[in-house]
């Protein structure tokens, strides 16, 4: 098996990031932390890029608990994201508070040697007794999360003429022209129906038949 790449160095201050070193690589020795979480950093900037822009870091209240925990093979992290973060509703745009609880578990390895290349690729590493549980957090949130935040589950949304909030406002509703009232509208204003477009095509009509 080729050799693998050496695993990208990891920032110690980053949020996810977290020290193993304790451990001592003795299997059994057992670790938990208990973090706030930055929500803009889990989001990847202001808004969750991934959710459409759906969800917003702010008055988001995240906190992550990770059980780390030394084995044969690496270290085993266990961990869970709850709190609460503001979306926004798909059908009024108001923003709705969505608790969260996300859990995950994954096996980050001290070295790949004895996994297959394609398990290789999918495998956690342990880099410098680092780990890097970003991308676990990022993903359990993900899935968690509504992919269409509703204020209410039968939120009727805004009004397709005017954008006005229907919730506010039941019997909200706007004249409604009937189609053929609209043709003799717009005859009213001028315009002849057909005019002389119509015409040439029935003549056409009648030098083909
Ligand atoms: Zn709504
Ligand atoms: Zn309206």
């Amino acid at each position: 098996m080729p050799a693998a790449p050496k695993p990208r160095r990891l920032d110690a201050r980053s949020p996810f990031v977290f020290d193993a070193r304790e451990l001592g690589r003795r299997p059994g020795a057992m670790r938990e932390f208990d973090r706030d979480l930055p929500a803009a950093d889990l989001l990847g900037g202001e808004k969750a890029a991934t959710l459409d822009g759906l969800y917003s870091a702010e008055g988001a209240d995240l906190r992550l608990t990770l059980r780390v925990e030394s084995v044969v093979e690496g270290i085993l992290a266990t961990g869970r994201v709850s709190g609460s973060l503001v979306g926004e509703c798909v059908r009024c745009l108001d923003p709705v508070e969505v608790d969260l609880d996300a859990e995950f578990q994954e096996l980050f390895y001290y070295d790949l040697e004895d996994l297959t290349a394609e398990e290789a690729e999918e495998a956690q590493r342990v880099v410098e007794d680092l780990i890097d549980v970003g991308p676990l957090v990022h993903d359990a949130v993900m899935l968690e999360l509504p992919l269409q935040p509703l204020c209410e589950e039968d939120c009727p949304g805004l009004c397709a003429q005017c954008g006005a909030r229907l919730a506010d406002d039941p019997d909200h509703g706007h004249e409604t022209v009937d189609p053929r009232w609209a043709a003799l509208s717009s005859l009213a204003q001028g315009g002849l129906p057909g005019g002389p477009e119509s015409a040439e095509s029935g003549q056409q009509r009648g030098n083909g038949g």
